[in-house]
């Protein structure tokens, strides 16, 4: 998707602070972290969010939440928050499907 700000992340044309990275996720440092430590995560594979989802994506979905706690764990994190905003009226601002993990100090409860 050309004008997609992680399709392009994903294809090397803007520069990011990439923690993990296999065939089929990306894993990077947000520009504006919420958190002392706020990763990004998302499929290599343009989707828009959860919406977008269908059956055939399950064993990506999978893959992706299995993920998550390994790519927690590159930043030392044990405890984390994760978070994922679904279209504009959930606070979604890039409409590729990304899987925030927040941590690193003491996050209040939810
Ligand atoms: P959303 O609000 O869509 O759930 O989250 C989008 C996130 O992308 C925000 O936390 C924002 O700081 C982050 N972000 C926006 N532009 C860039 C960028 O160019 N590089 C990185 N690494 N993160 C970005």
């Amino acid at each position: 998707m050309p004008d997609c700000l992680f399709c392009q992340i994903v294809a090397g044309k803007i520069p990011a602070n990439v923690v993990y990275e296999d065939e089929h996720l990306l894993a990077f440092h947000d520009i504006a972290p919420k958190a002392d430590t706020h990763l990004l995560v998302i499929p290599k594979r343009h989707i828009v969010n959860l919406n977008d989802l269908s059956d055939a994506d399950a064993s990506l979905m999978s893959h992706l939440m299995l993920s998550l706690p390994a790519i927690a764990r590159t930043q030392n994190l044990t405890g984390f928050r994760t978070i994922t905003n679904t279209g504009k009226e959930g606070g979604q601002e890039v409409f590729h499907m990304h899987f925030h993990i927040l941590g690193g100090d003491q996050l209040p409860g939810f």
